[in-house]
């Protein structure tokens, strides 16, 4: 028997109880994460316990530290059961990066790769060990597991096990058989979407027992949703792009040919994109999804065959040019925007034929397939798309449609980081609505009560089109009778008329509009109906309380220069550039400028390991990009604000409270940053707070707030304008000093001058 060489202080042969203090410090040490995300410390508990688990957290929720730091902490091996090669990879590099032996065994190594990564298993060298589902299949394989006595299996993307799941894979019913094989492990599932039903059949399938089951919160706070209607969806894709220039993307169609199609239109707009569909050979598919990691690349046009093995941590927009089959799809396609907490935006283009199209093809693939399919499928399918179409509709907040539909609250109010709460649309009353409305229903009653909103809108628009003729509608008295209206304006009043109840659409496969006894006060005129005309503005004029704060105070020339220089790191080492730092650690640095490596290491997501790999190459870059411009360091740390973890509500508490609290923290000197995050306000708010609290209390000095250089150098420039206001003062400053700094200085400074006169 070989002996154990863990590089962990506890020995995998004794089933020790690892305390909480091995686990914080293998995170501290290897992640540099100062804190834990919802459920993060539960899910690590019942993992370290060993009770079986099923943890559901959105994308970007921090699923896999939940069984990364406890595999550190116990010294022994994990086994991480993975649906795709390129997420085990990503996985094993990111470990490495953070100093944790990790491997892969799958079909990508080679004989001789193979045998060194079993070696290796077989010292207990490995504390994370990545496979598929159909290698743990393998006996030759299980042996290996018997024998180092695994005690722990974790399961990413669970819900490829369930068929009610949207994405189920045959191969992950294998692990069924998990439990009885190895009945001293535990079994800890992963899963991003799972509605209650799919998490009851995860639960079963593995025969889990009496697991843990820890749901976090669906919403994804730092996402600004937008659904816009189909007009050039080319313009409109521009226009986006144009939008967050310089920035990552997706941009998902629904067939290759919507991809081959729109990527040749940008490239002739001369713009840098790649695109990926199924139909592309493999070795091209593969150099696509490599330029797109290591940030060669940063847009790509693509079927929703693109992103399952994209972890990317920093695409900061996501953008459907179709209608995704279901929400779950939605969830997980847009999940793939803002995985590093920051901003990030998500745009749907809607159409309502795409509802018709994906219901031609599922019809199509069912009546095609070779084996039988379930009546259930096609239904669940429909039902599925039906879901989507609903959420497309406007009037309701996304961030809220979105939580609800996976079985959760959603208390936050208005959510100012989607379409309908930024008032990305204005409204204007119909005239002679009551019109209006009369037209339609009586429309849905020459029709029958027969047909879906399309077909109405059709008739009412006078369509010549053969589905009319065919059944003889282009002779109603209905037909034509608002053909000097718009179609998307027609059918908004349709679904308006639904939403207000006088209008019904029936939830089947192929829903229909019928009339209900409303529907009959609306014509006798015994009720009153308004309806209003929405313009959608071309491109949306406010930005999300997310995109604003997370980049406050951050050095976005710094950041760039950082940006590239993790590049160059990152093509040396062969790994993506997130793997290096991600996004929102590179912002921290560019908002501190810490000016030694002490400093540099209480920077979130750095450890000892990548403190020592690149902390003095990222120190000099900062260095020289500070003395040559004479810019402040240490400045003060933002909490991340559009972290996933949203700030504590602090309810309907008054503000009074609220700045009677941070004139509090003032007193003992603590930083705007910190009374931001204590009290839940934004810091331009504390700021305000602070300016109050200099003039009631004046305090001798102000370098709690303010570095000393910052002070002289305002308070010279002061004097050298006589400045009386922040602009000037700010712009002989060329921009660097920001005008809260100058703000408290000159309020200081006025606080003082008044001192010595009285
Ligand atoms: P998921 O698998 O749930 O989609 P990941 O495990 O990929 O999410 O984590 C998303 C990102 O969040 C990664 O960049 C990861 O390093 C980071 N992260 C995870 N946990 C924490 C934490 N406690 N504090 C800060 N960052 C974290
Ligand atoms: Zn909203």
């Amino acid at each position: 028997m070989n002996s154990p060489q863990s590089t962990s202080t506890i020995n995998a042969s004794q089933p020790a109880v690892v305390a909480a203090a091995d686990l914080s410090t293998a995170i501290a040490r290897h992640w540099g994460f100062k804190s834990l995300r919802p459920l993060q410390d539960a899910a690590m508990r019942a993992v370290l316990s060993g009770q079986d688990s099923l943890v559901v957290l959105p994308t970007g929720g921090g699923k896999s530290l939940c069984y990364q730091a406890p595999a550190v902490a116990r010294g022994d091996t994990t086994v991480v059961v993975s649906p795709l090669i390129s997420l085990m990879k990503d996985q094993v590099d990111s470990l490495r990066a953070v100093g944790v032996p990790a491997v892969a065994l799958n079909s990508s190594l080679d004989a001789s790769e193979s045998r060194a990564a079993v070696h290796a298993v077989r010292n207990r060298q490995i504390r994370l060990l990545f496979v598929s589902p159909e290698r743990l299949a393998l006996d030759s394989f299980r042996q290996l597991l018997i024998e180092i006595d695994v005690q722990r299996f974790a399961l990413d993307e669970a819900h490829c096990i369930s068929q009610w799941g949207h994405d189920f894979r045959p191969e992950y019913r294998q692990l069924k058989f998990l439990k009885q094989q190895f009945p001293r492990a535990s079994v800890h599932g992963f899963t991003a979407t799972a509605t209650p039903q799919v998490r009851r059949d995860i639960v079963e399938q593995l025969g889990l027992r009496q697991p843990e089951v820890l749901v976090g919160n669906f919403d994804r706070p730092n996402l600004t949703y937008r659904v816009v209607p189909r007009s050039d969806v080319y313009a409109q894709t521009l226009e986006l792009i144009e939008r967050h220039r310089g920035e990552a993307g997706i941009v998902y169609c629904i067939r290759r040919r919507d991809v081959d199609d729109l990527t040749e239109h940008l490239k002739s707009a001369g713009i840098d994109v790649l695109p990926y569909h199924a139909g592309l050979d493999a070795g091209t598919r593969k150099s696509v999804q490599t330029a797109f990691k290591q940030e060669r690349c940063d847009l790509v046009v693509a079927t929703v065959a693109f992103g399952m093995g994209i972890d990317r941590s920093n695409i900061r927009f996501v953008l459907h040019t179709g209608i995704p089959k279901s929400i779950e799809h939605y969830q997980q396609e847009t999940g793939r925007a803002g995985r590093d907490g920051l901003e990030a935006e998500c745009v749907l283009i809607y159409s309502a034929a795409d509802v018709m199209t994906w219901k031609r093809l599922l019809t199509k693939s069912v009546a095609e397939s070779e084996q039988p399919v379930a009546p259930e499928y096609l239904q669940s399918a429909i039902r599925h798309l039906n879901d989507m179409d609903a959420y497309c509709r406007p009037l309701v907040c996304r961030h809220q449609s979105l939580v609800k539909y996976f079985g959760q609250q959603y208390d936050s109010g208005p959510c100012q980081a989607c379409d309908v709460c930024l008032e990305d649309t204005l409204t204007e009353p119909v005239e002679d609505a009551q019109t209006v409305a009369k037209k339609i229903l009586s429309c849905v009653g020459r029709v029958d009560q027969r047909f879906g909103v399309s077909h109405v809108v059709r008739v009412l628009l006078g369509d010549h089109v053969a589905a009319l003729r065919s059944r003889g509608h282009d002779r109603l008295s209905t037909f034509g009778l608002l053909k000097d209206c718009g179609k998307n304006e027609v059918r908004d009043w349709v679904y308006q008329l639904v939403k207000l109840q006088v209008l019904v659409q029936t939830s089947d496969e192929y829903p229909v509009l019928q009339l209900n006894d409303a529907s009959w006060e609306v014509m006798r005129d015994q009720r009153k109906i308004s309806l209003v005309r929405r313009h959608k503005l071309a491109a949306p004029t406010r930005r999300s309380k997310a995109d604003v704060t997370s980049w406050e105070g951050v050095d976005r020339e710094l950041f760039d220069a950082l940006r590239t220089l993790r590049r160059g790191y990152a093509e040396d080492r062969g790994v993506p550039p997130y793997v290096i730092f991600n996004d929102a650690t590179l912002r921290e640095m560019a908002r501190v400028r810490p000016s030694n490596l002490e400093k540099l290491r209480l920077i979130y997501g750095i450890g000892e390991r990548k403190l020592a790999e690149f902390g003095a190459a990222m120190l000099a870059a900062i260095d020289e990009h500070c003395q040559c411009r004479n810019l402040s360091r240490d400045r003060p740390s933002a909490p991340p604000a559009t972290s996933i973890i949203p700030p504590k509500s602090t309810g309907t508490r008054p503000p009074r409270i609220e700045k009677q609290k941070a004139k509090t923290l003032f007193h003992v000197g603590t930083s705007v940053a910190e009374v931001a995050q204590k009290t839940g306000r934004a810091q331009s708010t504390i700021y305000g707070y602070l300016c109050e609290y200099i003039r009631d209390e004046r305090p001798a000095s102000v370098e709690p707030w303010v570095q000393p250089e910052v002070y002289q150098l305002v308070s010279a420039t002061v004097d050298r304008l006589q400045a009386q206001s922040l602009k000037p003062v700010f712009l002989a400053l060329d921009g660097k000093i920001s005008y809260d700094d100058i703000r408290v200085v000159m309020v200081h400074r006025a606080v003082q001058a008044s001192s010595t006169r009285t």
